[in-house]
């Protein structure tokens, strides 16, 4: 690490080659049905007007995000590409998405006039979701519904998408889209109109595996160093709690990158790669450090990766208990999603 000045502590790079490849996997997968890039939580924490260039240059024809604030904030960026707001919308969210002209989801409630509106009929989710589907009016434009289990369950899966083909058969004149990632990557009848992915545009696997399966490319690396070298001695620990405790003389590196950064704390136990080798990341993950044994050595400065090069988001998420899209959506900060405010002074 340089001294003074800015010192990053550790590094991503986003590879928008790998997003290209992701989005014409997913269209050739598609069949003809459109591809819509889901880049809420600022593109899975990958950035999402980055994310969403790379995605509508190689065919992607819509943008999903969760928020009209998130919507407001690619605005800018990409005045004219079709941006739906997925998550459920106030009446400030319709206002907005009326004055820069964003396409909003209804899962409930009066119909508002004046902007494009996807009914969402509740299939199986249990969420938000119409329970039928209402006469559609003149500015409803698409009839959606979203998968519970579609990484893990064909019987549920396929239950689903019949009620949406049944629900929505007399409205074949709609945009009906049903499918996420994985819906779009295994269920052929679910890919309609259009499909929403997210996950596997990143090149992370909805189902938890290796993303090359089914042809897809990780988008992003981590990296950071090795900042400090010591060696243990027998009966020594390293971290808080004293949870690796060195049963012989065992060498550690310190990496500057902890739960703050968004490496969970429990992640401990996972792999990494330390100048090119898996190392074992040891003792409990602080909030700005963690621990890697090195038992052949390493010397302070040895590039340290966290993810890419083969050490996968899902082999974190799988040691932690969790899914890729957690572990990516705590990489990096995004715009902020609810106010801050400061009381009590
Ligand atoms: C997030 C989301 C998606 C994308 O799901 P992936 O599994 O990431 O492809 C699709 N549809 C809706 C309604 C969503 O909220």
């Amino acid at each position: 690490m340089r001294e003074n000045a800015v010192v990053a502590r550790s590094h991503f790079t986003l590879s928008l080659a790998a997003v290209r490849h992701n989005a014409r996997t997913l269209i050739g997968a598609l069949g003809g049905a459109e591809l819509w890039a889901v880049v809420k939580a600022d593109g899975y924490g990958h950035g999402a007007a980055d994310v969403a260039r790379a995605a509508l240059a190689e065919g992607a024809t819509a943008l999903c995000v969760a928020t009209a604030g998130e919507a407001a904030a690619l605005r800018p960026d990409f005045p004219h590409a079709r941006v739906i707001v997925l998550g459920p919308s106030g009446p400030d969210d319709v206002r907005a998405a009326r004055e820069i002209g964003l396409e909003i989801v209804v899962s409930d409630g009066p119909v508002p006039d004046g902007v494009p509106v996807h009914l969402k009929l509740d299939t199986g989710m249990g969420r938000w979701g119409l329970s039928e589907v209402p006469a559609p009016g003149r500015d409803v434009v698409g009839l959606m519904s979203h998968f519970a289990s579609a990484d893990s369950d064909p019987a549920f899966t396929r239950l689903q998408t019949g009620r949406f083909l049944e629900a929505t058969a007399p409205y074949s004149h709609l945009t009906r889209h049903l499918a996420n990632s994985a819906g779009a990557l295994r269920y052929p009848e679910a890919r309609l109109d259009a499909a929403r992915c997210g996950i596997a545009l990143y090149g992370i696997s909805p189902f938890g595996g290796d993303p090359g399966d089914d042809g897809l490319r990780p988008a992003l690396r981590w990296e950071s160093e090795i900042a400090l070298v010591k060696t243990l001695r027998p009966g020594e620990s390293t971290g808080y709690g004293r949870r690796f405790v060195a049963g012989a003389p065992t060498c550690i590196g310190i990496v500057p990158v902890g739960y703050a950064d968004g490496f969970r704390r429990a992640m401990s136990g996972t792999e990494v790669l330390v100048a090119g080798r898996r190392a074992t990341v040891v003792g409990t993950v602080s909030m700005d450090a963690l621990a890697v044994a090195l038992p052949d050595g390493g010397s302070v400065g040895d590039p340290v990766t966290l993810v890419g090069d083969g050490v996968l988001i899902e082999q974190h998420a799988c040691v932690s208990g969790t899914i890729g899209y957690e572990i990516a959506c705590g990489l990096v900060t995004r715009p902020p999603r609810a106010q801050r405010e400061v009381v009590g002074a």
